[in-house]
């Protein structure tokens, strides 16, 4: 079978978040790093149906050129958060922003990070002893999106968040990885995570309004 082209790569891995419900509509925005530029899906493009050219060529630095007037796709709105991260950490081959219901309520259970609870699935995000129960940085939304970025430029990274992910409060997660295969992992374990920490949050929550007495 030929190997696919990244440009495909990405429009099906879009497809298939999409189908997860992790890519609702125009939600979420892929991108991956191809030497000194970047693959990004295009703004305001359905990510169940995207095609090659709903991705977009940027360079990885710099001013981004301005599209023709006649451009029919521009470069996602959060291009900046990407381009934060790849020059943040530079093994970085493909980042991930998906928006699900889970991490939107898993942010709502912290302030400015999220200490996760010690669960196996961890070691696959790179920590050693879940036990130590790592914090996850939550970032403030903001319709200024390079304030977004900015703000996670001014405190990653941290040793403190040996995560390669982070929130951005009602919002979203976005992840990093050295492949999009490995940025894929790393979405799914830490979308566990979210998911396990709100279904905690609730269990706690209903057992403090039924047995109020033995809190
Ligand atoms: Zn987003």
């Amino acid at each position: 079978m030929a190997e696919q082209s990244p440009k495909s790569r990405l429009r099906l891995l879009a497809r298939r978040l999409y189908r997860r419900g992790w890519m609702e509509g125009t939600a979420g925005n892929l991108s991956l790093r191809l030497g000194p530029d970047l693959l990004i899906t295009a703004s305001g493009c359905h990510k169940g149906v995207l095609t090659e050219e709903d991705i977009l060529r940027i360079p990885l630095d710099g001013e981004l050129p301005l599209p023709s007037p006649d451009a029919k796709r521009r470069p996602s709105a959060e291009t900046s958060i990407h381009r934060t991260i790849y020059r943040l950490f530079p093994k970085t081959g493909a980042v991930l922003h998906v928006h699900t219901i889970e991490a939107s309520l898993a942010s709502e259970c912290g302030g400015s990070e999220i200490l996760l609870p010690p669960l196996e699935v961890l070691k696959g995000l790179g920590v050693a002893d879940p036990e130590t129960r790592p914090a996850l940085p939550v970032f403030e939304n903001d319709n200024r999106v390079p304030e977004i970025a900015r703000a996670i430029g001014e405190r990653l990274p941290d040793p403190r968040y040996p995560l390669p992910g982070l929130l951005i409060r009602h919002h979203g997660t976005t992840v990093w990885g050295e492949t999009l295969d490995e940025a894929l992992r790393h979405l799914e374990l830490l979308e566990f995570s979210m998911r396990f920490l709100i279904s905690k949050c609730s269990l706690e929550s209903s057992k403090e309004k039924r047995y109020p007495e033995r809190i």
